[in-house]
């Protein structure tokens, strides 16, 4: 084994010891040497660095291959094991600094004992898209049990995934993660295979809106991340997303923290209107105005939805103002709310892929999600944070403004 503190830090003009973080790219293609002292120091050198992946990977500079698998089949080499990672739309117009990294890992698979849904074999939800648009499923107390039980489980998940969140993983990592979490709680993760979806997680950093697919990318410290979590038990579907802060520095970025802690509590504002009586057209207006208010904008083409035996059954929850949603809270509905707000233009492209969405302008955008039931008097929160929940509320940085009043300077 290698001692990484006896190491130098492989960064250009870095002359301190090497830490102990190593080049994930470099660990996956073979490389065991490639020591950095910081996550800043990484990151600085990212751009040189990075070539030495494409050579590992049999790729000069000027995009010659060699041939680094072995002809003989009989010779086995760690080098059949090399990923050859690459962006799958180079000639696409990024709007934003996010790019895919590919291949996509297989994909992954549930067990026959566990219940699957229709899409899970076809990639076609049938039996919701045949849903009458207009009726607004109730639950007994044997279906309030059953979405209490597979929320649990949802949050369960999420905050096994969210732990893991650090700079240096990549989000196919989450999604592993994601993947075995929900088998071991013989639950479906939703998403796998829905409309051929091709993960059981939905990764969206930065200005990726939502539905971003886990691939090789590497999270970085100040990205920020979003993770929708789906899960399928006994019958029944729970849906709920949060957006976290990737290592220390996205929490000092002002503009991340302001959409991230807008979003959240756009959330909690919506959440607290919830009783019967309450229409299903009002959640907009708190949500857009509490967004406008600290100038962040609301993305209006995604909502949130009802939530049961299906994945995905009316109604339709939208979250802008002056919006014509029909419906009106009762006992036993269950739905979810789940505002996206932007810190620039609110409208949204499609990369290739066809899921992944991003912002027009490749500004940040923030998502929260929860499940919840309707009850007699209010609303229960099925998907509620638990006290030792990973992420959470944090405070704004301090602006250099905020410091001059402290210091009692005056502005012209
Ligand atoms: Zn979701
Ligand atoms: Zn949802």
């Amino acid at each position: 084994m290698v001692e990484s503190s006896k190491m130098k830090c492989l960064g250009a003009d870095c002359e301190n010891d090497a830490g102990t973080l190593q080049c994930p790219t470099c660990l996956k293609v073979g490389l065991n040497d490639s020591y950095f002292c910081t996550q800043d120091c990484f990151k600085r050198n990212w751009n040189q660095h990075k070539t030495v992946h494409k050579i590992a990977q049999g790729k000069t500079q000027n995009g010659t291959l060699h041939n680094i698998i072995p002809p003989s089949p009989k010779v086995v080499s760690k080098c059949n094991e090399v990923a050859r990672f690459y962006n799958p739309f180079p000639s696409y117009a990024f709007t934003g600094s996010v790019r895919p990294v590919y291949p996509l890992s297989p994909m992954r698979t549930v067990p026959k004992s566990i219940p699957h849904p229709d899409w899970s074999v076809t990639g076609i939800p049938k039996a919701e898209r045949r849903l009458n648009r207009s009726k607004i499923d109730l639950l007994d107390a044997k279906g309030q049990e059953a979405m209490r039980k597979v929320c649990r489980l949802a949050r369960e998940v999420l905050d096994i995934v969210a732990a893991e969140l650090k700079p240096g993983i990549t989000t196919d990592y989450l999604d592993e993660v994601c993947h075995n979490a929900c088998v071991e709680r013989k639950s479906y993760p939703s998403p796998l295979n829905y409309n051929h979806f091709p993960k059981s997680l939905c990764t969206s950093p930065n200005e990726v809106v939502c539905h971003g697919i886990p691939d090789q990318r590497i999270l970085l410290d100040g990205d920020i991340l979003n993770l929708d979590i789906s899960l399928y038990h006994e019958g029944y579907h729970a849906d709920l997303n949060e957006t976290y802060y990737v290592g220390d520095r996205a929490k000092t970025d002002p503009d991340s923290v302001r959409v991230v802690e807008t979003t959240r509590e756009c959330l909690d504002m919506a959440i607290a209107l919830v009783k019967p009586g309450t229409p299903i057209r009002d959640f907009g207006a708190v949500i857009e105005k509490h967004a406008k208010s600290r100038n962040c904008t609301v993305v209006a083409t995604w909502g949130g939805h009802g939530i049961n035996t299906e994945f995905h059954p009316p109604p339709w929850i939208p979250h802008y103002a002056k919006n014509k949603a029909v419906g009106v809270c009762k006992p036993g509905m269950t739905f979810t709310i789940e505002p996206i707000l932007a810190l620039g233009k609110s409208r949204e492209v499609y990369w290739p892929d066809n899921w992944t969405n991003v912002t027009v302008d490749g500004k940040r955008t923030a998502q929260f999600e929860h499940t919840m039931l309707v009850t007699e008097t209010g609303v229960e929160v099925l998907t509620a944070r638990k006290e030792n929940s990973p992420g959470g509320p944090i405070p704004m940085p301090a602006t250099p403004n905020d410091t001059a009043k402290t210091n009692g300077a005056t502005h012209a």
